[in-house]
């Protein structure tokens, strides 16, 4: 698309470039996926201020030219999540938010339900009290959801393998969902309150995540990491 464009987005990623630029990684309403030049942002009387850093959702103008990068032209605040800033676990859980749509929503083009749902976990972790965060059921809920929108949900009805319904013990990544007593060579065990955790997470919305003990919790992390890897091929971080 060349010539200027708009577009809502959030910076993934910032990163220092030559004496006085930055690059953004970005994720976008419009266009999915981009990268961006800001020319003299980190200068002390930049016009964009200080607002080109990880989080920031901004409203853009860009300019691509003939390059991979597009150049930004303006950026106004849309939301800039000041309370996640203000402590560490809100930081870390946006980073591992930003990173995990980084690497599964890589193409350049829109995913309106990954630009909302990212969004969304912003403002609960600007909401959530600094002491508790939003807690660990919220990432996962988050990440469930995140696959979703990727288009790798994990099968959570019946064995993944066979379509049985009924003794689902198991979760193999590389069958891609639950699996059944017969079909479970290369799963690990899941119990019944992780599975259930998936069911629900994927049923309600992000801000009404549904509790779970850690253990649960673990393996609900494992299942969604197993699925990426063997069929998005992409490998997340861990998720606290
Ligand atoms: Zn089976």
């Amino acid at each position: 698309m060349p010539g200027s464009f708009k577009t809502e987005a959030v910076v993934l990623r910032s990163i220092r470039f030559g004496e006085a630029d930055r690059i953004l990684h970005l994720y976008s309403q419009r266009l999915g996926r981009l990268g961006a030049i800001a020319k003299g942002s980190r200068r002390p009387r930049s016009r964009f201020g200080g607002r080109l850093e990880p989080f920031f959702r901004l409203d853009l103008v860009l300019h691509q030219g003939r390059g991979q990068l597009a150049t930004v032209t303006s950026a106004a605040t849309v939301e800039g999540y000041p309370r996640l800033r203000s402590y560490g676990a809100g930081i870390g859980a946006a980073a591992r938010a930003c990173d995990a749509v980084l690497r599964l929503l890589d193409a350049a083009e829109p995913n309106p339900a990954g630009y909302q749902l990212l969004c969304r976990y912003l403002s609960l972790l600007d909401e959530a009290d600094p002491d508790r965060g939003a807690g660990l059921n919220t990432a996962l809920s988050f990440r469930l959801k995140l696959a979703l929108a990727a288009g790798f949900a994990p099968e959570l009805a019946c064995c993944a393998r066979c379509g049985e319904a009924e003794h689902l013990t198991g979760f193999s990544g590389a069958a891609g969902g639950v699996v059944c007593a017969s079909c479970e060579r290369g799963s690990f065990e899941l119990s019944e309150e992780a599975h259930r955790f998936m069911v629900e997470s994927l049923a309600s919305p992000l801000a009404a995540a549904p509790p779970a003990g850690e253990r649960a919790l673990r393996q609900v992390e494992r299942a969604v990491s197993e699925t990426l890897e063997h069929h998005a091929h992409v490998r997340l971080r861990a998720a606290a």
